[in-house]
C-alpha cells in the first residue's frame, strides 16, 4: 500500500501549521548519522565506539558502569542500546508484548535472472515479497515461521531460499551488496522507561517491525524529550518530579506505533482474510481523506502529550509561526532552551518571563504573522525545548494569562532564576 501524496489535503488545518511535512524526504541512515555525530561533536561530547556495557548498580546517587574499557561513575545511565538493550535486562525491567509472527529480510543483491520477479510487493500463501524500488534491493516477509538466530549474519543461500520461497520461483542469487537486515514483528515495551537512575530511550524501550519506517522517529522523539529534562535535573533547576513525565508522555506515543505496525502485520499475512482487509485499507487510502489521515498520523502532527490546559495547540509539537522579521519560531530553538513568544502590544508576558532569564528566551513580537497554515498565531505561545507546546493563550492582557503562563513557566522550567532580578 503505498500513499499518494498528490491525494493528501496539505490544505488539511494540521498540516498547514506544519509545513514541513509538505517537504520531508527520506534520509539515509548513514547520513543522519553523520550529522547527529557532528551535532555531538560540536558540543564537544566524547564519543568512545567499541566499548561494551556488561554490569551496572545503581547506588542511589550515581551508577556505576562496568564496562570493556574499565568501570564509569556517572550520575545517570540512559541505555540507548538497541532492542536487546544489556542496560534493560541489567536494570530488570521487563519487555512485555507480543511475540513474532513473520521474518522479513532486506537486501541489495545480484539477480541471475530478475525476469523471474514480479515488480512491486507480491503476495503468496508463504508471505510476500517486494523488488525495488532501487535495483536489486529484494524485501521479503515470511509468515509462520520463527525467526533465525538474529546474531547470525544473513547469508546469501538463505535469502535465496527465502526468496524461492515466497516467490514461488527457482530464481537464482549471484551476490549479495553490502549487509542485509533480518527482522522480525516482535512488538514489545518496557514495563517503565525509568528505573532509579537509569532510564531507556529507542528500541531499547520499544521494538516492533519496520513496516511505515517509524522506530528511529520513535527513538529520536524520545531524546528529545528526555534530554533537556535530564539536562535540568543535572544542571539543578528541575521542578519536583520533571523526570517522571517522560515515561508518562513518550509511552502513549510508543504503544501507538506499536499498534500501527501491528495493524500493518495483521494486513500482511498470505490468507483471504488479510487479502481482503489489504484491499479495504489499499481502498481508504485511495482517497483525499484516508491519504490525509495516514500521513497526519505518521508525521506526528496529529501526536498530542496530555498537559495541562486547554488551548488547542498545548501538547503538541509547536506549529509554524512567522515572526515579523521574517524568522520561524523554530529558528530561534537552537539553543536548547523554552522560547516564549509573546505578541501583546505591550510585551506582558515576555517581560514576566525574564525572571526565568538564561532558560527562557523572550521573543516580544507585537502583531506578529499567523501559522504556516495563515491561520492567526495565539498571542502568546510557551515552547519547550523539545518543541511541545507547554501554555498558550489568546489574550496576554488579562491577569488570567499571566497566571496561566506563570503556572506553566513553574512547571516545567522550575523556580525563577535568583539572578534575574524582579519582576
Ligand atoms: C529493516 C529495517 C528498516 C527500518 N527502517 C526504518 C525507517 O525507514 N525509518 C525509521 O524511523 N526506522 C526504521 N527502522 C528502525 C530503526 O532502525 C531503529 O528503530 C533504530 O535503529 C533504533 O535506534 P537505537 O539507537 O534505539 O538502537 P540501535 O540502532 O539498535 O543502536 C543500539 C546501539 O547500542 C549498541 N549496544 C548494544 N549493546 C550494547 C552494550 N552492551 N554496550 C554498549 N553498546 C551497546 C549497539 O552496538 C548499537 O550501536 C528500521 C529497522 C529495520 C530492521
Amino acid at each position: 500500500m503505498v500513499l499518494d501524496p498528490g491525494l493528501v489535503d496539505w490544505a488539511d488545518q494540521d498540516l498547514a501549521a506544519h509545513t514541513a511535512v509538505a517537504r520531508a524526504r527520506m534520509v539515509p541512515q548513514r547520513e543522519l548519522e553523520e550529522l547527529l555525530a557532528d551535532h555531538v561533536a560540536r558540543l564537544g561530547v566524547p564519543v568512545r565506539r567499541g566499548v561494551e556495557v556488561t554490569a551496572l548498580e545503581d547506588t542511589g546517587d550515581g551508577v556505576l558502569v562496568a564496562t570493556t574499557a574499565g568501570p564509569v561513575r556517572t550520575g545517570w545511565l540512559v541505555g540507548c542500546d538497541g532492542g536487546r538493550s544489556t542496560v534493560r535486562r541489567l536494570t530488570g525491567i521487563a519487555f512485555p508484548g507480543t511475540d513474532p509472527e513473520l521474518t522479513g529480510h532486506l537486501a541489495v543483491v545480484d539477480i541471475a535472472d530478475p525476469e523471474k520477479l514480479a515488480d512491486g510487493w507480491t503476495w503468496s500463501a508463504r508471505g510476500a515479497y517486494r523488488c525495488g524500488p532501487q535495483p536489486g534491493r529484494v524485501a521479503t516477509v515470511e509468515f509462520g515461521r520463527a525467526p533465525a538466530d538474529r546474531t547470525e549474519p544473513v547469508t546469501l543461500d538463505e535469502l535465496q531460499a527465502v526468496l524461492r520461497r515466497v516467490s514461488g520461483t527457482d530464481v537464482t542469487l549471484t551476490a549479495l551488496r553490502g549487509a542485509a537486515t533480518r527482522w522480525s514483528d516482535n512488538a514489545r515495551q518496557a514495563a517503565a522507561y525509568r528505573s532509579g537512575r537509569v532510564l531507556l530511550a529507542g528500541d531499547a524501550a520499544h521494538v516492533h517491525s519496520p513496516f511505515g519506517g517509524q522506530g528511529l522517529n520513535l527513538g529520536v522523539g524520545d531524546a528529545m524529550n528526555l534530554g533537556w529534562k535530564l539536562g535540568a535535573v543535572v544542571a539543578g533547576w528541575a521542578p519536583e518530579g520533571l523526570l517522571d513525565t517522560y515515561d508518562a508522555e513518550r509511552r502513549p506515543l510508543g504503544a501507538w506505533v506499536l499498534d500501527w505496525t501491528r495493524a500493518q502485520s495483521g494486513a500482511m499475512r498470505g490468507d483471504a482474510a488479510s487479502a481482503a482487509l489489504r484491499q479495504v485499507l489499499a481502498d481508504l487510502l485511495g482517497t483525499r481523506d484516508g491519504a490525509t489521515h495516514a500521513v497526519k498520523q505518521i508525521s506526528g502532527v496529529t501526536q498530542r502529550v496530555d498537559l495541562p490546559g486547554g488551548h488547542p495547540p498545548v501538547g503538541r509539537c509547536a506549529p509554524d509561526l512567522w515572526l515579523t522579521d521574517g524568522s520561524r519560531l523554530a529558528d530561534h530553538g537552537h539553543g536548547g532552551g523554552f522560547l516564549l513568544l509573546d505578541r501583546t502590544p505591550d510585551g506582558t508576558l515576555a517581560r514576566l518571563a525574564g525572571a526565568w532569564s538564561g532558560r527562557v528566551t523572550g521573543l516580544a513580537d507585537a502583531g506578529g504573522a499567523g501559522t504556516g497554515g495563515g491561520d492567526a498565531a495565539p498571542a502568546g505561545v510557551l515552547v519547550r525545548p523539545d518543541g511541545v507546546v507547554a501554555w498558550a493563550c489568546d489574550t496576554g492582557r488579562t491577569a488570567d494569562a499571566a497566571a496561566g503562563l506563570e503556572a506553566a513557566l513553574h512547571r516545567w522550567a522550575g523556580a525563577p532564576s535568583p539572578s534575574a532580578g524582579a519582576r
